[in-house]
């Protein structure tokens, strides 16, 4: 047995936040003739790539003051955001107020309950609804003097995946990258790796990965915050520019529909052993695209946001995915 060379010595739950592998995604690769990377994030302690945004806000906000000992953190999120910061939250002897829209996936709402939250769910709202998750959040945080963690525009959120998930790409790539893909729901990731990577290396490509019913494809393309149809994805997918997306770097978009993200999806379970969520599944298919664009010989990296466990109700229920006339897992039916 061999044991990775990033393996290490946690100190407590925080220090085994990040470090996640970069793995070779091998059907991509062989079909596209380049290399597909994908960054392990399901590999987090909370199961996600927002571990890392919960951390960076929530150190900030100690730093700053904003966060006192023995206090409370609010947030609206869409589940992986409430579930990292209530593990910090835990480590560090918060308690953890999280609203999210009752939307999303049973999977998230038990595991929240599991670990302690104290979880509020609401109908989902349009973000200029005062019911909208979001605003409730804010209205809690103000009326409760609570640290509202507002990773939507709380620029700590991207900061963190400058300095910890673009820093380890680069890092693990060895500067061999010509392309990163990424969905957005704060936009954090893809503000903060693109940052990073450019800073190293200006004609990388950044490219956004956006499912159907988010405005940012169009926003990218034309300019104009548009968008139609709907997306069973969770955590992505955005109808305005964000502070964490103000100003990111992104040279193009690519629009992938739900039927491209299953295959992903599945295909990476059944052919690879890699269990991923639906944004993943997006991610990896908009580095497809992008690695037939380019061309062979490329080097792309996507991140692998969650796993697939957190939606087994959804993306791996036939009868589910016949409401919404999508395919089930090819071994399940
Ligand atoms: N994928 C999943 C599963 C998520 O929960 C989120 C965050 N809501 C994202 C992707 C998007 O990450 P970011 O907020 O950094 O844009």
């Amino acid at each position: 047995m061999t044991i990775a060379p990033n393996s290490h010595l946690a100190d407590g739950l925080t220090g085994a936040i990040g470090g996640t592998p970069l793995i070779k995604l091998r059907l991509a690769s062989a079909a596209t003739g380049c290399t597909i990377l994908g960054k392990a994030e399901f590999m987090n302690p909370g199961g996600s790539v927002k571990d890392r945004a919960a951390l960076a806000m929530i150190d900030a906000a100690e730093a700053s003051g904003a966060l006192k000992p023995g206090g409370t953190i609010v947030e609206g999120t869409a589940g992986n955001t409430g579930i990292g910061l209530t593990l910090v939250a835990n480590a560090r002897g918060y308690r953890a107020v999280i609203v999210m829209p009752e939307t999303q996936s049973q999977e998230k709402i038990d595991f929240l309950r599991m670990i302690g939250a104290d979880l509020r769910l609401v109908p989902a709202k349009p973000y200029k609804d005062p019911g909208n998750y979001v605003r409730v959040s804010q209205r809690i945080a103000e009326e409760t003097g609570a640290f509202w963690a507002n990773q939507f525009d709380n620029t700590d959120n991207r900061e963190g995946h400058r300095l910890t998930t673009g820093a380890e790409i680069w890092r693990q790539t060895g500067g061999v990258i010509d392309a990163f893909t990424c969905a957005c729901g704060t936009g954090g990731t893809l503000a903060g790796v693109g940052m990073a990577l450019k800073a190293h290396k200006p004609d990388v490509r950044i490219v956004l990965a956006d499912p159907d019913g988010s405005a940012l494809y169009d926003w990218v393309k034309t300019g104009q915050l548009t968008s139609s149809g709907s997306s069973i994805s969770e955590g992505i997918g955005q109808g305005r520019v964000t502070a964490n997306l103000a100003g990111a770097p992104i040279d193009d978009a690519v629009r992938v529909h739900d039927t491209a993200m299953l295959e992903q999806v599945f295909d990476l379970m059944i052919h690879e052993g890699l269990s991923i969520g639906g944004s993943a599944g997006i991610n990896v298919a908009a580095a497809i695209a992008v690695a037939r664009d380019l061309g062979p010989g490329h080097t792309i990296v996507t991140i692998l946001c969650d796993g697939a466990a957190r939606y087994q109700s959804k993306l791996f229920n036939p009868t589910f995915l016949a409401s919404k006339n999508l395919p089930a897992p090819p071994w399940m039916v």
